[in-house]
C-alpha cells in the first residue's frame, strides 16, 4: 500500500471532497486519492495504489510515478491542470525496516498466529505492533492498543 502526495499552486478539484474514488482502464491504478484541503487547508492530493500495483509503481523513478498520476488526474479533470509544484512517495515493500505496509491474514491463518507473535519470551522479551493486536491489525489504533497490552505485561512481572 503505496502513497503519492502531490502539492499544487491551487485547488483545482471540489474543495468540498475529502475522498476522490476513479475507475481505471488498468485495474487498481490511482483508484483513491484524498484531499488535504478540508482537512489542512493545503492543495495536496494524495493518490494510493496497493497490492500488485503497488508494488509495480516501486520500481518506477519518482518523476515517473508523478507522471503516471498527473495522467490520470488529467483524465479526470482535463489536460490545463497545473503541475503539481512538489511530491513526495513511499516505497514500502523495498524499505529495508518495512518490507510492506501491515500486516494481513494469509489463506489458512488462524488468530493463533498472532496471539503467538504477541507471546514475550522468558518474561524478559515483550513483543507490540499491530501485527501483534488480534481484533485491529494493520490499523494505527491496533498498534496502539498493543503498546497498551505489551506495557501492561512488563508491569505485571
Ligand atoms: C499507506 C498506508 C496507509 C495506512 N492507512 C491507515 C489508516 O487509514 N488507518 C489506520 O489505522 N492505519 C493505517 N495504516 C496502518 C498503520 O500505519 C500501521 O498499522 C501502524 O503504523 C503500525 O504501527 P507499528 O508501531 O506496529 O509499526 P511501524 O509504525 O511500522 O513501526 C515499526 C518501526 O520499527 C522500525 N524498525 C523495523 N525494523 C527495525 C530494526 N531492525 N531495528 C530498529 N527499528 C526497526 C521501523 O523503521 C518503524 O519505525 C496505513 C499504513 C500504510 C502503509
Amino acid at each position: 500500500m503505496n502513497k503519492c502526495y502531490l502539492r499544487f499552486p491551487e485547488v483545482f478539484w471540489s474543495a468540498d471532497a475529502d475522498w476522490l474514488e476513479y475507475v481505471p482502464a488498468r485495474h487498481g491504478e490511482w483508484t483513491e486519492w484524498v484531499s488535504f484541503k478540508q482537512a489542512a487547508n493545503m492543495p495536496i492530493l494524495l493518490g494510493f495504489n496497493a497490492s500488485d500495483r503497488g508494488r509495480a509503481i516501486e520500481a518506477w523513478s519518482d518523476e515517473q510515478t508523478v507522471a503516471s498520476a498527473m495522467q490520470t488526474l488529467r483524465k479526470i479533470y482535463g489536460v490545463s491542470i497545473p503541475e503539481p509544484i512538489d511530491y513526495q512517495i513511499t516505497r514500502w515493500a523495498s524499505d529495508p525496516f518495512s518490507l510492506g505496509s501491515y500486516s494481513y491474514n494469509p489463506v489458512g491463518a488462524v488468530p493463533k498466529i498472532r496471539q503467538e507473535l504477541a507471546a514475550p519470551l522468558e518474561k524478559s522479551l515483550f513483543f507490540a505492533g499491530e501485527a501483534s493486536n488480534n481484533d485491529y491489525f494493520g490499523t494505527a489504533h491496533g498498534a496502539y492498543l498493543s503498546g497498551l497490552r505489551a506495557a501492561q505485561e512488563i508491569l505485571e512481572i
